[in-house]
């Protein structure tokens, strides 16, 4: 067998790709599975990005870049900065890597020892505590409560951080609970990092566009400008811009850190495909209005969701969240209960199994978010698909008893 590393042995795989997984068996063997396991935008890339690639390809762009990014994208970048969130950045502080993934994972790579720990708010998005691991830190979990609207309390924040943090992870709005915070609420955690100068923050920012009803997205180091000098802030076209594919993330933070994290870009990935980066300086710099009308129609979705669920007979609730696309609803009101196919729920794994067997609707555990009992649901898919699933999760937690 393969000498697997202690630090990997310690790693999980993703639920989330589990779930696609055993859904897209299901529907294989002829079963009608709805799958709303999905982190990614149903709509297309736009074509204007679609066209600055082509011509990418044609104008000979097809070879090794700089590592950490061409200049004509680390200038558009420098430029949505400071348009969309008044941060000042120069190209040295400013590195792009194939997805807003690897962009954390070379942050903890160019910055973590053995013992160090990284506060991570729960629920997460999966990758965080496992990439803190394959780095030889340990997470140290923050409850951000239901009852808060899955947001983190400074106090809360305050009890994870100990001498040996050296992160802070961020995600607003959240993967997977569409929650994000507001400026005072951004800024009243920022006062508990300013108190603990040894803390670095990462904020993830890959769903700054998709916020609805007028919220306005703000990042920390806009808001805590003495933050400034220890924020890493991240984010990415892959939400934003439909471009889940085209593996383009970026971030911008102190100079002597960007350097690190190209370090390990040398020695690991080298540059993101040079064809993408062409089409992500189309992205930030091409029409913006195509977020609106989409955010219109994802704006409609968590309405509807929001609501379905929590009329499914008391068994769910689900606070409605400011962005992304995903709900997360707690199912507490369903552990203890027999579903109509004779199954006992008693974590929300079981309900997510039982969900998917008896009513072919697929949604991810909240266990895998590190905030159970709960699931998540993204509805990055058609109403149609989000209304006939909404009725089979009516009637399984009907079906309760
Ligand atoms: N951060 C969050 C919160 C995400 O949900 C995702 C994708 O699911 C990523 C980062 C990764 O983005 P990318 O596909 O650009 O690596």
């Amino acid at each position: 067998s393969a000498p697997i590393s202690e630090s990997l042995k310690r790693v999980k795989p993703s639920a989330t790709i589990a779930v696609t997984s055993k859904a897209r068996e299901l529907k294989a063997a002829g079963h009608d599975v709805i799958g709303l396991g999905a982190g990614e935008p149903d709509f297309d890339t736009p074509d204007n990005i679609k066209a600055a690639a082509i011509a990418a390809i044609n104008a000979g762009h097809t070879k090794y870049t700089a590592v950490d990014g061409i200049p004509e994208l680390k200038k558009a970048i420098c430029a949505k900065f400071k348009r969309d969130n008044e941060l000042d950045y120069v190209p040295s502080q400013v590195t792009v890597a194939p997805g807003g993934k690897p962009i954390i994972f070379n942050a903890f790579a160019a910055t973590l020892n053995p013992g160090d720990e990284v506060v991570v708010p729960t629920p997460y998005w999966v990758s965080y505590p496992d990439m803190a691991i394959m780095c030889g830190a340990t997470p140290v979990f923050a409850e951000a409560k239901a009852s808060d609207n899955y947001k983190l309390k400074p106090e809360a924040l305050a009890a994870a951080i100990t001498p040996k943090t050296k992160w802070l992870l961020l995600n607003s709005p959240s993967n997977p609970s569409g929650a994000a915070y507001t400026r005072e609420e951004l800024r009243a955690l920022g006062e508990v990092l300013i108190a603990n100068p040894h803390v670095w923050v990462l904020t993830d920012d890959m769903y700054e566009h998709l916020v609805y009803d007028g919220f306005e997205f703000t990042t920390i180091a806009q808001v805590c400008p003495e933050l400034y000098d220890r924020t890493l802030t991240m984010n990415g076209v892959s939400k934003s811009y439909a471009m889940t594919g085209w593996r383009i993330g970026y971030a911008a933070g102190p100079a002597d850190l960007i350097k690190a994290m190209g370090n390990v870009m040398t020695q690991t990935t080298s540059n993101a495909c040079s064809i993408s980066q062409y089409a992500s300086v189309e992205a930030l710099n091409g029409p913006q209005d195509f977020i609106a009308e989409r955010n219109k129609v994802f704006a409609e979705r968590r309405d509807m969701m929001v609501e379905l669920l929590n009329d499914c007979s008391g068994i769910l609730k689900c606070p409605k969240p400011e962005g992304a696309f995903y709900v997360y609803p707690s199912c507490e009101g369903a552990i203890g209960k027999t579903s109509k196919g004779g199954k006992l729920i008693e974590s929300d794994q079981d309900f997510a199994a039982a969900l998917l067997e008896e009513e072919m609707v697929a949604v991810v555990h909240g266990e895998a978010f590190g905030l159970s009992p709960a699931f998540r649901i993204s509805y990055a898919t058609s109403t149609e698909a989000l209304q006939e699933a909404g009725h089979r999760i009516k009637r399984f937690c009907a079906g309760l008893k």
